[in-house]
């Protein structure tokens, strides 16, 4: 391991008092935790001064980086103004319709109301209830299953954990809940079959979830649910014929599409929406993180006239649309969402993202060579880097090893955060970052990869 230099004062009072999330708990007293006390452009500053490139965006959200000025005085005059008001009982403030007015007018594909939440994990809660709603108000009671993917991930909350595909989200939490359906992952290089081609495995997958839907029965399936590139099951692209294929089966058997963009939205694949990367057309669609560039939570669903209409049928005959979050639409988060919409547009962040993903792809490729790096993953500025035991056999390291987290600490050590799904590590850095920084982000990142390497060889890994 690591030799750690002792705990400073504040990261003992941190383990002493935060139980810290997604975090290997059982080693916090020997790992430590890095404190973070600011943040300007693309970095962040530890409590000893010490600088760090934000490869993440925090955890993909922070797209326009830290400290923008534009941003703090669009949350202060908004604090200012109205620090806090709801859209519960009919009630609306300016900054809530001016956003959902936004949303409407970005959207890939025809929206008629926007539901606001706190977050991405709410966004997708809320997603399965307006489908169980929906259904019930069509009066078809049974069709409430929900198909999502093995890898993906949709959040944490009960029912958004269920729909993620990750080991660690379920065991040990009673998860996933009934009604829930994991079909296959879209990833080639890791569940393609020996001399399998890539068309012959999206038509394996659409087959499979055939299979699926008709054991199931498609009358019991409500929706499916799919991040268009997979975020932090490992930065997986899938095929490009891929979901214009599932869709055709969900179509067949009138089972809508939720896209979930919480990290695909506003830019990042290098187009205003993933699924306008990936030849997606959802029915719905879940967002948040960039949506305020993360100077606060808020998290949006975006649903069609059809969808909304139904709910109106049932409110009419049942009274109240039931549903809502204190905090959903907050004025700060609504003021930050219309702010940041308005920079990526007047910035044209999507036209940044296009100009720097060929060099990102670039530094992505040239990894490949490296004996750690079984495949690396890119669409517009996020990516991802396997590592594996054996390029040959494609074989992962033992997960008990954790060399992806160890890669991550050593990283810090070079002055770049980056984070470990598992041994891939991913990136998703502001996309307001300048070619040079990019650049600088790859060449802390090399080092690290040869440290690691260096670590792999002496403790026998292989
Ligand atoms: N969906 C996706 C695709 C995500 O990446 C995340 C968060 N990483 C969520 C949903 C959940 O969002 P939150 O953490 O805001 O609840």
């Amino acid at each position: 391991m690591l030799n750690t230099p002792p705990l400073s004062n504040l990261q003992t009072r941190d383990i002493e008092s935060v139980l810290h999330p997604y975090t290997a708990l059982h080693k916090l007293k020997s790992t430590g935790t890095l404190v973070i006390e600011s943040g300007k452009g693309v970095y962040v500053y530890d409590t000893q001064g010490r600088g760090y490139i934000e490869g993440m965006s925090g955890l993909w959200c922070a797209g326009l980086g830290f400290g923008d000025e534009e941003l703090i005085d669009a949350a202060t005059e908004q604090l200012r103004s109205l620090p806090y008001y709801h859209l519960f009982g009919a009630k609306g403030t300016e900054s809530a319709i001016e956003l959902a007015e936004k949303l409407k007018e970005i959207a890939p594909v025809p929206i008629s109301k926007v539901f606001f939440t706190s977050s991405g994990s709410e966004a997708n809660d809320t997603q399965v209830k307006l489908a169980w709603y929906m259904n019930n108000a069509m009066g078809r009671p049974n069709k409430k299953k929900i198909i999502s993917r093995i890898k993906a991930y949709h959040g944490v909350t009960i029912m958004a954990a269920s729909l993620t595909g990750l080991p660690y989200n379920h065991i040990g939490w009673d998860l996933p809940v009934d009604r829930v359906l994991h079909t296959d992952c879209p990833h080639y290089y890791r569940f393609g079959k020996d001399g399998e081609s890539e068309a012959e495995f999206v038509q394996r997958l659409v087959k499979s979830l055939r299979d699926l839907i008709e054991r199931e029965g498609p009358n019991t399936i409500a929706a499916m649910i799919a991040e268009p590139v997979m975020g932090a099951g490992g930065v997986i692209v899938p095929p490009m014929t891929y979901y214009a294929a599932i869709q055709e089966v969900l179509d067949e058997h009138n089972i809508i599409l939720i896209d979930d963009e919480v990290i695909n939205g506003f830019g990042r694949t290098g187009n205003w929406w993933g699924c306008q990367s990936l030849g997606m057309t959802p029915k719905t669609i879940s967002a948040a993180k960039q949506l305020t560039a993360a100077y606060s939570p808020l998290g949006a669903v975006m649903v069609p006239e059809d969808i909304y209409q139904a709910y109106v049928d049932h409110s009419a005959a049942i009274g109240t649309f039931g549903h809502g979050f204190t905090y959903g639409g907050h004025p700060l988060g609504c003021a930050l969402g219309v702010k940041a919409i308005e920079i990526y547009q007047r910035r044209d962040i999507v036209g940044h993202v296009r100009m720097l993903s060929p060099v990102f792809e670039a530094r992505m490729k040239a990894l490949n060579d490296h004996p750690l790096v079984g495949e690396t993953r890119y669409c517009g500025l996020v990516g991802g880097v396997e590592l594996v035991a054996d390029k040959k056999t494609r074989r992962s390291f033992d997960p008990k090893q954790a060399v992806g987290p160890q890669l991550a600490k050593i990283l810090e050590g070079h002055g770049a955060i980056l984070r470990a799904v598992g041994d891939t590590i991913a990136f998703c850095p502001p996309m307001v970052i300048t070619e040079a920084e990019l650049n600088e982000l790859f060449d802390r990142f090399e080092k690290a990869l040869a440290d690691t390497e260096a670590w792999v060889s002496k403790e026998g890994l292989r």
